[in-house]
C-alpha cells in the first residue's frame, strides 16, 4: 500500500475514485493494458464499495454470482447461486490483491471535489489529504453509496437506537427488542427474515407493497466447483446461460403485458406463505412488476406471516421519545428503528462536487435531471468517465456487465486520445442530446412508464434518469461503438 504521497508525486495520468466493483475494474483493466500511471482514491479503509458497507444480516446478491462477477476474474468457488455478502467482499479483496491493485490504493482518502483545469488539461482532485492531479478520471463512486434517511419529525427525541440498513452497527443486539423497519426494498426483504425470529415485535412500515418472486437458491456442490475449476469453458457456459435467461426479462420490461405472467407466479408465491386475506391484501402490489426492482426471496413472506410481525401499510409520519407513528396515527412503542429507505440517487452526491469547464458543477448543469452520453461521459466535463452513471442502472441483470462495458469504452477513448498525442476527450453536446432523446423514446411503453409507476429511478423532474431501458447487449454495442462524430478530441 502507498504511504502518504508527497505533494510532488501526486500527478498521475489517471485518477480512479472508489475501490468498489467499478473502480477496481478500471484499475485492473488499466494494468492489463500496460498502463501503470494511476492511483485509486478510496474514502474507506478497505475495498468493496457497497459490498463492504452493506453487511446487514442476510445480505447477499440477488443476481447469480457466476454472472455477478468480473468476466476477467471468474471464480469457480462460489458456494451458492446467490452468494452472501462476505463471499463477494472476499472476492473483491482477492481481485485487488491478485491483480496487484492494493498497492495503488490510497485508503482513507475522501475526495472533496474535482475541478477541471482547461489551462493544464487535467483534473484537480481535492482530498482530505491534499491535492491530486490526473489527465483522466474514472469516477467510481457509484449511485448507491450514500444512505438516505428521511427527515422525520421527532427524530432527535427518540431514546432508542436508529440506524440505516447500510450502516448496520457491528455490536447491535436485537434479541428481545421491539423493532420498527421502514421500507420494503431489496435490502429490507433480506434482513427481515433474519431478525424476525429474535425480536420480540417487528413493525414493518410499508409505503408500497413490492413484487416478490421465488429465489430458489442452492449450494453449488463441491463436484460442480471442481468441474468449473477443471473446465473453465463450463463456467463460461454457465455464465452465458444465466445472462441469456436474464435478458429475457428485459423483453418483459419492454412489453409490460408479458409481466402479467410473472405477476401471477408472484401472487401464487405469496399465497403459499400468507394465509390471512387481510395481510395478503396489504402485501399485494398495485403497479406493474418491474417498475421497481423485482425482489427475490423465499423467506420474506413466511417471516411476515409470523405472529410477532405487524405490517403497517403506510410510511412513517413521525417519531416520539419511545415509539413511532405511522399514517394511521397510532403510536407503537419500539426500541430500535431501522431505515431501509435506500440511497441518495435522485440527488447524486458527486454531482455537487465535480466541476467541469466553466466552473459549473454537474448539479448546476443537470438541474435535477442527469443527462449523459451512454451514462459515461457528460458534455462540458472532459476526460472524466462516470461508472454506474445515469441510465446505466439495471433491473434485470448484473451491473458488473455494465461497469465492464463502461471501463472498456473509457479505455478505447483514452487510447484514441493518446494516439492523438495526449488529447482531451469530451462528449459532443449533439451526441449527448441524441442519446438522451433515444433513451427517452425507448422508455415509452415500458414498465417504467406504466400507470402508477414511481420509483427511485425517477429524477426530480419525473424523468427516468437511472434505468437502462433496453437489453444490455444493446448498451454494449452503443457504448463500444466509438464514432468520432460523438466525441471531441482537443489538443492541449
Ligand atoms: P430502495 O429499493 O430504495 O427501497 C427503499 C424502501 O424504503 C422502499 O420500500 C421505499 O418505499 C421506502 N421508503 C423510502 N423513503 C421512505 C419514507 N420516507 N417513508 C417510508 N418508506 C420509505 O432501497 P434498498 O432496499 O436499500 O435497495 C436499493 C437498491 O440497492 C436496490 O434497488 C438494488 O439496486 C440495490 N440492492 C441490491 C441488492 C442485491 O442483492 N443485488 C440488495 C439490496 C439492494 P417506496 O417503494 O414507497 O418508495
Amino acid at each position: 500500500m502507498f504511504g502518504a504521497h508527497s505533494p510532488k508525486d501526486r500527478s498521475f495520468k489517471v485518477v480512479i475514485i472508489g475501490a468498489g466493483f467499478g473502480g477496481l475494474a478500471a484499475a485492473i483493466r488499466l494494468k492489463q493494458k500496460g498502463e501503470h500511471d494511476f492511483v485509486v482514491l478510496e474514502r474507506a479503509d478497505d475495498v468493496g464499495g457497497v459490498w463492504r458497507d452493506n453487511r446487514y444480516p442476510g445480505c447477499a446478491c440477488d443476481v447469480q454470482s457466476h454472472l455477478y462477477s468480473y468476466s476477467f476474474a471468474p471464480n469457480a468457488s462460489w458456494s451458492y447461486q446467490f452468494s452472501p455478502q462476505p463471499e463477494i467482499l472476499d472476492y473483491l479483496r482477492r481481485c485487488a490483491q491478485n491483480f496487484q491493485i492494493l498497492e495503488r490504493i490510497q485508503f482513507n482518502t475522501t475526495v472533496r471535489n474535482l475541478h477541471w483545469s482547461e489551462e493544464y488539461g487535467e483534473w484537480i482532485v481535492d482530498t482530505a489529504h491534499g491535492e491530486y492531479r490526473g489527465r483522466y478520471v474514472f469516477a467510481g463512486m457509484g449511485a448507491l453509496s450514500d444512505p438516505k434517511i428521511p427527515a422525520l419529525k421527532g427524530m432527535g427525541d427518540f431514546k432508542g437506537q436508529i440506524f440505516h440498513s447500510a450502516q448496520w452497527p457491528r455490536d447491535v443486539n436485537l434479541g428481545g427488542k421491539a423493532v420498527c423497519v421502514v421500507g420494503t426494498g431489496a435490502s429490507a426483504i433480506q434482513f427481515i427474515p433474519q431478525i424476525q425470529p429474535i425480536v420480540s415485535k417487528l413493525y414493518l412500515f410499508q409505503r408500497t407493497a413490492a413484487w416478490v418472486v421465488k429465489r430458489g437458491d442452492f449450494a453449488i456442490a463441491q463436484n460442480a466447483r471442481k468441474r468449473f475449476r477443471r473446465f473453465p469453458w463450463l463456467q463460461r457456459w454457465a455464465r452465458l446461460s444465466i445472462y441469456v435467461q436474464r435478458e429475457l426479462l428485459a423483453f418483459g420490461f419492454r412489453h409490460p403485458r408479458v409481466m402479467r405472467l410473472v405477476q401471477m407466479q408472484a401472487i401464487r408465491h405469496m399465497h403459499a406463505s400468507i394465509k390471512d386475506p387481510a395481510l395478503r391484501q396489504k402485501l399485494t402490489p398495485r403497479y406493474t412488476m418491474g417498475c421497481k426492482r423485482i425482489l427475490v426471496s423465499d423467506d420474506y413472506y413466511p417471516a411476515l406471516a409470523q405472529p410477532n410481525v405487524c405490517v403497517v401499510p403506510s410510511g412513517l409520519e413521525r417519531i416520539t421519545e419511545h415509539g413511532v407513528v405511522g399514517g394511521d396515527g397510532i403510536e407503537r412503542k419500539v426500541d430500535v428503528i431501522i431505515f431501509a429507505t435506500g440511497f441518495q440517487v435522485q440527488d447524486l452526491p458527486y454531482s455537487h462536487y465535480i466541476y467541469g469547464r466553466g466552473g459549473k458543477s454537474l448539479a448546476d448543469v443537470w438541474q435535477g435531471s442527469p443527462r449523459t452520453l451512454t451514462g459515461t461521459m457528460v458534455s462540458g466535463f472532459p476526460s472524466i468517465f462516470l461508472l454506474h452513471g445515469p441510465n446505466t442502472v439495471l433491473g434485470h441483470t448484473s451491473m458488473i456487465y455494465m461497469l465492464e462495458t463502461q471501463v472498456e469504452q473509457a479505455l478505447r477513448l483514452m487510447g484514441r486520445a493518446e494516439q492523438l498525442g495526449g488529447a482531451i476527450v469530451e462528449a459532443s453536446a449533439e451526441a449527448q442530446k441524441r442519446f438522451v432523446t433515444w433513451v427517452d423514446r425507448k422508455l415509452r411503453g415500458t414498465v417504467w412508464a406504466s400507470v402508477g409507476c414511481s420509483s427511485w429511478y425517477m429524477d426530480k423532474t419525473g424523468r427516468n434518469a437511472s434505468i437502462w431501458p433496453s437489453y444490455t447487449f444493446i448498451y454494449r454495442s452503443r457504448a463500444l461503438n466509438i464514432r468520432p462524430v460523438d466525441y471531441e478530441f482537443r489538443q492541449l
